[in-house]
């Protein structure tokens, strides 16, 4: 079976075909460039819903709408900021991903929220569109709280300052998103949730309505 990801980013191949194979044995995950897609894909949806449909069905079309596609649209979404900076997350700051811009503003804008108000969530949303007009779309999520200061190295974008809070007993705790190995993030974080979920939703499709 085959299926676009809406994606150029090798990373995010390799991750979802690792996850996705191991319920759909015979899937290949073809990328934007494998299927001779040059442009970019505007995102001007207001939720990450929006934004994730958007992208699928773009790549969808570019693939002359002969194979189903995924997207993921992601982010943080901070409580006391009525869930900004939401679907601008890359772009918080202005510039398209300047994470340490975006972490300054995120930082000043919180200055005076006390520390139990500085909840937040990172949210994953992905869609996936089929030639036949169906659909899927899975959320996931990771609670946490903002800090006033970096922690840890690892990991990219709001990381350093997001305080992951464990849902289940044997989580990692006290540990921001950057300060987990990468193993780690991938089991509690958004978006390990959010395509585990897929790959349940993914071959309960497949198997009950045969190959698409
Ligand atoms: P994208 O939709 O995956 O491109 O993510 C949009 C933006 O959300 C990123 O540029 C980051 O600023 C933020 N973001 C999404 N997921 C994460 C994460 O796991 N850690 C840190 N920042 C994230």
């Amino acid at each position: 079976m085959d299926m676009i990801l809406a994606s150029r980013n090798q990373k995010k191949i390799k991750e979802l075909n690792a996850i996705l194979s191991a319920s759909i044995p015979d899937i290949r995950i073809l990328s934007l460039d494998d299927i001779g897609f040059e442009g970019d894909i505007e995102e001007n949806g207001t939720t990450f819903e929006e934004n994730a449909l958007i992208k699928a069905r773009t790549a969808m079309a570019a693939g002359d709408n002969r194979y189903p596609a995924v997207a993921d649209d992601s982010g943080l979404s901070v409580d006391v900021l009525g869930g900004a900076p939401g679907v601008y997350s890359a772009r918080y700051a202005g510039g398209h991903g300047n994470d340490e811009a975006n972490n300054q503003l995120l930082l000043k804008t919180l200055e005076n929220t006390p520390d139990e108000k500085r909840t937040a969530q990172f949210v994953s949303v992905i869609a996936c569109v089929f030639p036949d007009g169906r659909k899927i779309l899975v959320r996931g999520e990771a609670k946490g709280l903002i800090l006033r200061e970096y922690r840890g190295e690892g990991g990219f974008g709001y990381d350093p300052l997001f305080l992951y809070l464990p849902e289940n007993e044997g989580e990692p705790y006290n540990k921001t998103f950057s300060e987990m190995t990468s193993e780690e993030k991938n089991i509690i974080s958004h978006r390990g949730r959010a395509i585990r979920k897929l790959a349940v939703e993914l071959s309960n499709q497949v198997n009950h309505r045969g190959n698409t």
